[in-house]
């Protein structure tokens, strides 16, 4: 079978059956969500209530950003930026990364430089210790790949799973700009929403959580599958980022806005403590519904429409 006909989603589906059932104890979540979490002997002989985050991101020149739209310090600055928001999607903080380059020999030490001013940056400003990596030289294009990993105290992690039906579907911040910009790096950043995450976990109210990077309706999607429920997102609440269409802020993606789920009653205290604490907007976009009412999107005049397998699709 080749990879375009199941798509990265369906492969990392096959990869997920493969492995699950062979799980060790202190593995608490593998495959599938925005991070894995682990009780390590570490974290548990220091502090018994934290868990492990462990979660790696990957950037490929030329799929993920054009040398001609994108800085050496942008480019660091993203690869960390990326890998934040997962941990953040978790209700944790980051602590300790691997820097990974793969780079071919067009490539200068100047731009290096830059390209670990970038990290270095948005390092400092979380705390992150820059602790190895790995350094390769690549045939044509540059591959950036960095693993964070972070901590999450037990009562306050927040998975993909646990949404429960008659929760609402809550969003922070829009949707739809990278996408209405044709993803040129120069023209947005990527701004992990890290304190709004953790105001979110330390509420103890919402059920599941998870960040945007797909795009928004494959975020639902996620937390559906993985909370084994149904949703219905309204158009008309979905907000839109200036100058984007509807379609963009489904599914155009990169993002890295939060999505998650809170029993209704919790809704609108935790937008009220959100926007006191931090300005930034939170919307109600939809609620969650039985598993076999599926996952719908409804419109103005209240029409029933399925949603589309828009947003980024590796190998489609
Ligand atoms: P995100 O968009 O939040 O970074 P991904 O869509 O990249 O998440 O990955 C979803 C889940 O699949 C994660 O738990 C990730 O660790 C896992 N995953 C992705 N690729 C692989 C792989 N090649 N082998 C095992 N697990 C993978
Ligand atoms: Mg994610």
């Amino acid at each position: 079978m080749k990879l375009s006909q199941i798509g990265e989603f369906g492969l990392i589906e096959l990869l997920k059956k493969a492995e699950s059932g062979k799980l060790k104890a202190d593995t608490v979540v593998g495959i599938g969500d925005d991070a894995a979490v682990i009780q390590s002997p570490v974290t548990s002989r220091q502090s018994p209530v934290k868990y492990q985050l462990i979660t790696t991101d990957t950037l490929i020149e030329n799929i993920h950003f054009r040398l001609k739209e994108i800085s050496f310090f942008d480019l660091g600055y993203k690869a960390l930026a990326v890998n934040i928001s997962d941990i953040a999607a978790m209700g944790g903080w980051p602590t300790h990364a691997l820097v990974t380059i793969g780079l071919p020999k067009k490539v200068t030490v100047e731009q290096v430089k830059q390209f670990y001013a970038g990290i270095d940056f948005l390092a400092k400003r979380h705390g992150i210790d820059i602790i190895g990596g790995d350094t390769v030289a690549s045939p044509k294009e540059i591959v950036v790949s960095i693993t964070l990993l972070g901590e999450v105290e037990k009562e306050y992690l927040l998975t993909r799973a646990g949404a429960k039906v008659g929760d609402a579907i809550l969003v922070t911040g829009e949707f739809g700009e990278p996408a209405a910009l044709r993803f040129d790096s120069r023209k947005w950043k990527v701004e992990s929403r890290t304190r709004e995450a953790r105001i979110i976990a330390k509420s103890r109210m919402a059920t599941s959580m998870i960040d945007s990077s797909d795009g928004m309706v494959r975020s639902v999607i996620e937390i559906c599958k993985m909370s084994k429920v149904g949703a219905r997102i309204w158009l008309d609440s979905v907000p839109i980022a200036k100058g984007a269409t509807l379609d963009q802020a489904l599914y155009g993606g990169e993002e890295y806005e939060l999505v998650f789920t809170i029993p209704r009653a919790k809704a609108i205290e935790i937008m009220e403590l959100i926007q006191k604490k931090t300005k930034t907007k939170v919307t109600i976009v939809g609620e969650v519904v039985a598993r076999k009412r599926g996952i719908k999107l409804i419109d103005v005049h209240g029409k029933v429409l399925s949603p589309e397998s828009g947003g980024y699709e590796h190998f489609k």
